[in-house]
């Protein structure tokens, strides 16, 4: 099943920028034909929701980041996620601090294990 955590995100949601909808869309998608959860659990957010949230980075607040929970999700099937957005919309991906492009990080940051997918700063909204 496909779902979006609250009523919050949900209207969120539709703020992002595009790429990064159609991104996380195409991924639902594969999940769904994977036979995997997809629940999308934080979208666009406030400076007050990223103190809280302890986040370095602002990806969620100028609209080009989207979580999406991996907790439950088997190993393969994470990394297959990763790949295959990486694979399709790689060139859209963030650039870290050391150069490096990641389209798609699996990580904990205190709210349990999600994707966090994100693109270039470029894009920012
Ligand atoms: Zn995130």
């Amino acid at each position: 099943m496909t779902e979006i955590k609250n009523e919050r995100d949900y209207k969120l949601f539709f703020q992002m920028h595009p790429i990064l909808q159609l991104i996380v869309m195409d991924g639902a998608n594969w999940a769904f034909e994977n036979g995997l959860n997809y629940v999308i659990t934080e979208t666009v957010t406030t400076l007050e929701d990223d103190l809280k949230a302890n986040r370095k980075t602002k990806t969620h607040r100028t609209k080009r980041a989207c979580d999406v929970r991996s907790a439950s999700w088997p190993k393969w099937a994470r990394k297959a996620f990763i790949n295959y957005l990486t694979e399709k919309y790689g060139e859209y991906a963030a650039v870290n601090t050391e150069g490096v492009k990641i389209l798609v990080k699996d990580h904990d940051s205190g709210s349990g294990d999600h994707f966090h997918i994100q693109i270039h700063w470029k894009y920012a909204l």
